[in-house]
């Protein structure tokens, strides 16, 4: 075993910055060793002389500010020994949250230095006491000396690290000066090829590394981080570059198309012809499948736009040649609604053996979680055996326990954070590598496509089937309507009365129960006013005591109901046994029921632009125009409502998708593991750096044909290793 960090970068801080620091850096940042600490990056930079807004500081949170002193004045405690020092500190912006009051006991430091005058950098948790802010014992360092003597330093950003309470910010830094002066860059192998270094202008690592801790200049800075980003992307996409000419380097089991057979049958048979983008589709997948190279391909398309189509006839290509088709849905209902809707479509098709069934056609089964007893028994043996070509379920499918006869091709559907390590545990379930489909709806931001998805080639559903109807979406705001909120389920009874069937779709479940605690959206109780949110209970009880409702059926679904009574649910809303389904977000993805019109939203502002995109796609399926009502209780004004207003304002899934990512947090679009590798990004923003990672997976497609094994490019090969296996080199650097 060697040792992957390279040494300048693995000897430990211990040896840079003294035991001492070394310790403190340890115990409360984790930074062990020298690459650690140049890697921690600042979070900002301030500017000196530049004062914080103090109206802006967030409470009760670990803040660096820099302000002024007003006020000093120390006082002996009267029942104890030792002192008070109070300082008033400003921002010199004025109003009524322009300054702090410090206080600080027993601190002559403090008594001394921090004089009426000056200007200083201060750590702590802003709090308010009696209507006014306080920082208590704040860490401090003055701001004013250094440029007494270098008239430059005065110009210099102050750049802020993300400190935590026992480390304050110019800790760090003064522990990086000591270090970036210790460390011999010449010998820091650098991941970024020197011929791009030259064509973009980047810094040197050294320089990049001074210029990210210790700016002279704002500029300096950017330009530095814009080198690290660049970097970032350019490892993670040479890595996916790298998977890619390796899986098709892969051997697979050609599954060529065959005249005459299920697929074409099935063509025969179906009520409308396909769009031009299915046809263009489904080419390309024929070919690839056909091929004896493992097609690994990313469909895209609106909700709507018919993937499951694509999809399907992927796999009649698949099963007339002998293998099987396994198809994986996010959740129970979505895959029982697969099960039912496929049955429903290939007809006798799919009912090989069974009475009335075709002879030459194939099995479908499902499975998932609550298939249980003699049925699991029964789909397992038929998976086993290859009587069954279409297997359809959720995550059981991965399992163990689950032997395929000869799995020639894995379809994912609406999984939008299904990385590649997942996809690696579904393929190792064959005895070759299977082909593989995924297909997600837009919006998915194109960037993030080529992050969790950059290892597979892409497709583009672009045109919605003709004879779908157009989705009409309003914003309710009962803040300024409130009879609205009576005026809903009206609406609600009179799409009932004409045969059709509603949606209502709410942020809870119960009471302090939230559908999903991984979520990305917020699901607190009460909204900022202290408003409880609508839940699913709640709903229903109100809803069926409501008199324009009498009669209506009414259906209840969320995810903490036991999959049966879900399914039954499903069922019987889809077969209009059910008029109104109050449900929370398990009817996101995929759900299918065509008599379904109007989708009323409860809370919307509750839920994100692509969320509420991907419900109100529910709707209007079958050739009946949709409407989607987001009922808000925020006030008008409230930025929230922007999310809503976009939403109603179009249908484009594309646009969508950008206006989304401008009200995203990075964090909630990339998980940790989603990006290719166990780390996360550090500063590359999938969004904002669009443009830098588009140019990194030009540049590393280009250095993957060129050198697939990477043998001209070892710093590059390292830094892919590292990124993969982060925990590899703790552990090395431990032994
Ligand atoms: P997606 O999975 O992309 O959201 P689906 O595959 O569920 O979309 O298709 C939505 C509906 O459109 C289904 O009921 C499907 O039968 C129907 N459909 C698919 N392709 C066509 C087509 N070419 N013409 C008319 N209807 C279609
Ligand atoms: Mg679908």
């Amino acid at each position: 075993m060697t040792d992957r960090q390279p040494p300048e970068l693995a000897l430990p801080l211990e040896r840079r910055v003294g035991k001492r620091t070394a310790n403190v850096l340890e115990k409360h940042l984790g930074l062990r060793t020298t690459a650690d600490l140049l890697n921690y990056f600042p979070r900002k930079y301030l500017k000196r002389g530049e004062l914080t807004p103090i109206a802006d500081l967030p409470m009760d949170e670990d803040v660096t500010l820099v302000a002024r002193v007003l006020s000093s004045r120390s006082r002996q405690m009267r029942a104890r020994k030792g002192s008070i020092t109070d300082v008033v500190v400003t921002d010199g912006l004025g109003g009524r949250h322009s300054s702090v009051a410090l206080t600080f006991f027993n601190a002559y430091r403090a008594a001394k230095e921090l004089t009426p005058g000056t200007l200083a950098m201060f750590a702590g948790k802003v709090s308010t006491y009696r209507d006014s802010l306080t920082l208590t014992n704040p860490e401090y360092v003055l701001l004013g000396d250094e440029s007494e003597f270098d008239a430059d330093a005065a110009r210099r950003p102050v750049p802020v690290y993300p400190a935590t309470a026992k480390v304050a910010s110019w800790r760090i830094r003064s522990a990086v000066e000591v270090l970036l002066d210790s460390v011999d860059f010449d010998r820091v192998p650098d991941p970024v090829p020197a011929d791009i270094a030259i064509r973009d202008r980047l810094y040197s690592l050294g320089d990049a590394y001074r210029n990210i801790h210790l700016p002279d200049e704002f500029e300096t800075a950017l330009k530095a981080q814009d080198r690290f980003r660049y970097q970032e992307a350019l490892i993670l996409q040479t890595a996916l570059a790298r998977r890619r000419a390796q899986a098709a380097a892969e051997e697979a089991t050609a599954r060529p198309h065959k005249p005459g057979a299920l697929l074409e049958r099935f063509d025969a048979s179906l009520p409308f012809t396909l769009t031009a983008g299915q046809r263009e589709v489904g080419e390309t997948l024929a070919a690839e499948l056909a091929a004896d190279h493992p097609m690994n391909r990313l469909l895209q398309g609106e909700v709507g736009s018919g993937k499951t189509l694509v999809a399907l006839r992927a796999m009649l290509q698949v099963i007339d040649a002998g293998g099987q088709a396994a198809l994986l849905a996010p959740t129970e209902v979505l895959a029982g609604q697969h099960y039912d809707s496929i049955r429903r479509t290939l007809g006798p098709l799919a009912e090989a053996g069974m009475l009335g069934g075709d002879a030459e056609g194939t099995r479908a089964v499902l499975l998932t979680g609550s298939v249980t007893g003699s049925a699991r028994r029964k789909a397992l043996l038929d998976i086993a055996s290859g009587e069954a070509g279409i297997i359809i379920g959720t995550h059981a499918l991965l399992s163990d326990e689950v032997q395929y006869f000869d799995l020639g091709l894995i379809v994912v559907d609406e999984q939008h954070r299904f990385g590649v390590e997942q996809r690696d545990a579904l393929r190792s379930r064959a005895v070759r590598p299977p082909h593989l489909l995924v297909m997600t709806a837009t919006p998915i931001p194109r960037t993030v496509a080529m992050t969790v998805f950059g290892d597979l080639e892409t497709s583009v559903l672009r045109e919605l089937p003709a004879g779908r109807a157009p989705i009409s979406t309003h914003m309710v705001g009962l803040a300024e309507h409130p009879a609205w909120g009576t005026r809903i389920w009206e609406r609600a009874k009179e799409e009932i009365d004409a045969g059709r069937q509603v949606y209502v779709v709410c942020p809870k479940i119960g009471d302090g129960e939230s559908e999903d605690p991984a979520s990305l959206e917020p699901t607190a109780d009460d909204d900022e006013e202290g408003r409880p949110l609508a839940s699913v209970q709640q709903t229903v009880q109100a809803l069926a005591s409501l008199p324009v409702l009498s009669g209506v059926r009414i259906g209840t679904l969320h995810g903490r109901l036991d999959p049966e009574e879900k399914s039954a649910t499903m069922a019987a809303f889809a077969e209009g046994r059910l008029d109104l389904l109050v449900s929370t977000t398990v009817i996101e993805v995929g759900v299918d029921v065509h008599n379904a019109t109007l989708m009323v939203i409860q809370d919307a502002d509750r839920f994100g632009i692509s969320q509420l995109h991907q419900l109100r796609g529910r709707v209007g399926r079958g050739g009946l125009p949709g409407t989607c009502l987001l009922v808000t209780q925020l006030e008008p004004g409230h930025p929230s409502r922007d999310r809503l207003q976009a939403v109603a304002s179009t249908t484009d899934g594309f646009a969508l998708s950008q206006e989304d990512l401008k009200l995203r947090r990075e964090g909630d679009i990339l998980g940790s593991t989603q990006s290719g590798g166990k780390s996360t990004l550090k500063l590359l923003r999938v969004i904002k750096d669009e443009p830098i990672i588009e140019q990194a997976r030009r540049d590393a497609a280009a250095i993957i044909e060129h050198d697939a094994q990477l043998g001209d490019y070892p710093e590059l090969a390292e830094a892919i290793e590292l990124y993969l296996n982060p925990e590899k080199e703790a552990f090395l650097e431990r032994g």
